[in-house]
């Protein structure tokens, strides 16, 4: 079984890991590690459950250098606000130990509070994409150094109508970025959107276990 030490993981994050009482990573997380870190566009597909939030987060945080620029440099997309507070307190378990600025924007709050936020400057933000996009064309949220776009919860995202939503977000950003997408299922969706936006992608799929 491979261990946390067996991915050439930065001391911040070992120890974060360890504060978590986490004693393995999990199957998705052993192999998106290397994959996400090669900078290739990435599709994981894994039940719910089996951890694919630390999946991407923790190559991502691998690579992120401390930087004092306000805008951000990942893109975090997920379909509910739930999701957005759950991705971001995930986000800063594992970041406990690196100075990284995360914010997480969603529908139902005041824009100008957002703003405000944005403002301040961040590194990663999490988003649903009805509000990431009010913000950007707002221009308030320049997108011009998003390095990666995540897109969690695909399947959910494309179930819920949010297509044409994820295709005006495309447009606004750089066309050179990592995309990497992560999903319960294959749908007939997900595929069709792979196929139309990713480069070349690498696939990893885990088994459902008992099967
Ligand atoms: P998924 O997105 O695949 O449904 P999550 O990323 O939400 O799964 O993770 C599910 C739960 O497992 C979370 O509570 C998370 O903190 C926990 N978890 C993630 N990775 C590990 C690990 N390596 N060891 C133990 N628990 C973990
Ligand atoms: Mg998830």
């Amino acid at each position: 079984m491979t261990a946390f030490e067996d991915l050439d993981l930065s001391n911040p994050l070992r120890n974060s890991i360890a504060d978590l009482g986490f004693s393995h990573p999990t199957p998705i997380q052993v192999e998106a590690f290397p994959v996400v870190r090669s900078g290739n566009d990435v599709v994981g597909i894994a039940q719910t459950g089996t951890g694919k939030t630390f999946a991407y987060i923790l190559p991502i945080l691998r690579d992120l250098k401390f930087s004092k620029q306000l805008n951000p440099r990942v893109l975090i997309l997920v379909p509910t606000r739930e999701l957005v507070l759950q991705v971001v307190e995930e986000i800063e378990k594992l970041a406990k130990y690196i100075t990284l600025r995360v914010l997480g924007v969603y529908g139902g709050v005041n824009l100008n509070r957002h703003k405000q936020a944005v403002a301040e400057g961040c590194d990663i933000i999490v988003a649903t994409p009805g509000r990431l996009y009010d913000l950007a064309v707002s221009k308030v949220l320049k997108l011009k150094s998003i390095q990666k776009l995540v897109i969690d919860e695909v399947d959910v995202m494309l179930d819920l109508g949010f297509r044409f939503q994820i295709l005006n977000i495309f447009d606004l950003l750089p066309v050179r970025r990592q995309n990497i997408m992560f999903s319960a299922t294959m749908t007939e969706d997900v595929e069709a959107l792979i196929d139309d936006f990713f480069i070349a992608p690498k696939k990893i799929a885990i088994a459902v276990s008992g099967t």
